[in-house]
């Protein structure tokens, strides 16, 4: 029986504040995860590590679940929601070249603010935090999840389901972020030069190549 679904923007506060608990325990043991391969010296072999978050490599998808942790940071954090003009600018250009569906897509994560993932260590997404290079996981391909991140994504599921009732999707990050911030999008000065908004550090701040 799923529990109180997470409705609208604002949600149910007591409702949210639980799923976002129960995600952050999923995620604890990835971070762990990822904190321990990447001090290997062999990690990344030389890779420009923030490809992955480029259009080139990435068409990582989220939950809904996700989603909302991402939007709560930008909520909470007075340093990200000075940034989040710029995401939203880079959000409706990374938006322009996606279909609306669950399929992946080829996108550049509009989270990706010089060089560096603007959440990690808040509300990074379980696909990303379970990414690794093939000696962690697939031997088969360039990169994979490992199998920490295997068990994190089924139990990712069962929140969904409790949450969301099974009525559900995982998308594409931009897809997923245009809905959690659909009236910021909305409201948004389309005139603006919204790069030199916020914390002013300005269009410095774009380059997106890596992590
Ligand atoms: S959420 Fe962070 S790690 Fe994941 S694709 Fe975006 S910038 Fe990269």
């Amino acid at each position: 029986m799923p529990r109180k679904k997470l409705t609208g923007n604002s949600g149910n506060r007591y409702v949210e504040d639980a799923s976002m608990k129960e995600l952050d325990q999923i995620r604890a043991p990835l971070y762990r995860e990822l904190e321990k391969l990447s001090k290997d010296s062999s990690y990344q072999r030389g890779k420009e590590s923030h490809l992955c978050c480029t259009r080139k490599y990435n068409q990582m998808r989220i939950s809904p679940v996700e989603a909302r942790s991402i939007a709560r940071a930008f909520r909470k954090d007075p340093r990200l929601r000075g940034r989040l003009p710029a995401v939203l600018e880079r959000l409706e250009k990374a938006l322009e070249g996606l279909s609306d569906n669950g399929e992946r897509q080829s996108f550049d994560c509009p989270l990706l603010e010089n060089s560096k993932c603007m959440v990690h260590g808040v509300a990074k997404p379980i696909g990303c935090l379970a990414w690794h290079p093939r000696q962690y996981s697939d031997p088969e391909g360039e990169y994979g999840f490992t199998p920490r991140g295997w068990t994190a994504f089924a139990a990712r599921d069962r929140l969904n389901d409790k949450y969301h009732g099974g009525d559900w999707k995982l998308r594409v990050i931009p897809l997923w972020l245009k809905r959690v911030f659909s009236r910021e999008l909305k409201h948004r000065p389309k005139s603006a030069d919204s790069a030199n908004q916020g914390d002013g550090t300005g269009p410095g701040g774009r380059r997106r190549r890596r992590r």
